[in-house]
């Protein structure tokens, strides 16, 4: 194995230093899953291997495979993730008091941003020679897993609570993956796949545990500081449910600012859902952190965040902010996205239309400010949450009178 970029995984409680040529999850100082790692890197030796033009063409996240940890030599596992358009939103930004764009990441290969981690991780499983992945999944990191697991030809069993929506339980079992639906919540699924990542060896794509996996979220980054070069904007809005990807999110893009390949990086704006708020909390420092977690925006329905010391260090150091906002405003984000600017978001993936919405109402971010929000999931998996965010079907005889009694005579 060849990685001579990448320096060190560091403790982000400890700062203890682990091989980075090893399988390895937490650090083993803290118990449970505490102790998360940060993969550290060369970065002279990363600016060496990087010799891609900064032109806005973007094939896939692999044209930064010199900032990814994964060997010289391996072929990667990918169906051809990243590379999704920034499109300028005119109405929905006009609608919302600022400059808007948005990171259509939906566009992804299983419909998800999550497939940037999972083309990371899977490759990484392939460099360690490991046949069998798994994960806990509320549902688009498991669809997400089970289709590069049947490009790569690994076996894939995948644990998921009981209460996921069902187009996100059919794609994995269409890919082929063992699903494994647990009676409990998905934080009682994650607690279990870790218990058989120990018993079994399998390589455990979980968000967050794995240092690797959740450096492919740095993509979406590092895409948006390219397709931004000259016109940086303000604000940077993510939703955030165990925190990986507002996290990788604002180290890709904050690596392009420290290297000056890009000229400035954008203050992030993090939104979670009330029913779900842990990093929010966490941030504002609240003293009752709940760990129930209710939400329609299922992606983000998480009691026990993962990586909420990495999500609040985004916030942090972009001088950032993060919301609450209720399942009706993400409803209702779903919604104004799809009938302003054409783009299918599932509730999770609107959530931060939602905040950006409440962040102008609160003054955060200010009228004529310029703004990306980042679309992570397309709506086309979850159709439930879409009818109760669309309205109604009219029904109409097959009778053109019908029609002229809605819309008037026509010419
Ligand atoms: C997983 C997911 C998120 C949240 O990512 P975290 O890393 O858990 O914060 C947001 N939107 C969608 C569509 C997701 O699948
Ligand atoms: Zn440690």
């Amino acid at each position: 194995m060849d990685m001579d970029h990448v320096e060190t995984l560091e403790c982000t409680l400890c700062g203890a230093e682990y091989d980075p040529d090893q399988v390895i999850y937490t650090c083993p100082e803290h118990p449970g899953v505490k102790g998360i790692l940060e993969v550290k890197y060369d970065y002279e030796r990363v600016l060496d291997r990087f010799d891609e033009p900064l032109d806005g063409r973007i094939g896939s996240q692999w044209k930064y495979r010199a900032f990814l940890p994964v060997a010289d030599d391996v072929e990667p596992v990918t169906l051809g993730e990243g590379g999704t358009p920034l499109l300028d939103a005119p109405r929905l930004g006009d609608e919302l008091g600022v400059d808007l764009r948005v990171k259509d990441d939906g566009r992804n290969p299983t419909g998800v941003l999550k497939d940037r981690a999972t083309g990371v991780s899977t490759t990484k499983a392939r460099e360690f020679g490991i046949d069998v992945v798994t994960c806990a999944s509320t549902g688009n990191a498991a669809a997400s897993l089970a289709g590069f697991a049947a490009r790569g030809g690994f076996d894939c069993r995948l644990f998921v609570p009981g209460d996921a929506p069902e187009g996100k339980l059919a794609q994995p079992l269409v890919y082929g993956a063992d699903v494994l639906g647990v009676r409990g919540s998905y934080d009682e699924a994650y607690d279990l796949s870790m218990e058989v990542t120990e018993e079994f060896g399998w390589y455990n794509r979980n968000a967050a545990v794995n240092p690797f996996q959740v450096e492919g979220k740095r993509t979406v980054g590092h895409e948006l500081a390219e397709q931004t070069r000259g016109e940086v904007p303000d604000w940077l809005v993510f939703s955030m449910g165990d925190g990986c990807t507002i996290a990788g999110g604002w180290k890709g893009f904050r690596e392009f600012a420290d290297l000056d390949l890009v000229e400035e990086a954008p203050r992030m704006l993090g939104v979670q859902a009330e029913g779900a708020s842990a990093i929010h909390d966490a941030f504002h420092e609240h003293d009752d952190v709940d760990e129930v977690a209710d939400t329609v925006a299922d992606s983000i329905s998480v009691g026990r965040p993962r990586n909420t010391v990495k999500a609040c260090s985004a916030l942090e150091e972009s001088d950032g902010e993060s919301l609450l906002v209720s399942d009706e405003e993400i409803l209702a984000a779903e919604s104004l996205l799809g009938r302003t600017e054409g783009i299918y978001a599932e509730p999770a993936a609107a959530t931060p239309v939602a905040g950006l919405r409440k962040a102008r109402e609160a003054g955060i971010v200010e009228a004529g400010e310029s703004v990306a929000v980042v679309v992570t999931g397309t709506g086309l998996k979850d159709t439930q949450s879409a009818m109760r965010a669309g309205g109604e079907v009219a029904a109409v005889d097959p009778d053109v009178r019908e029609v002229i009694e809605r819309y008037g005579e026509g010419s």
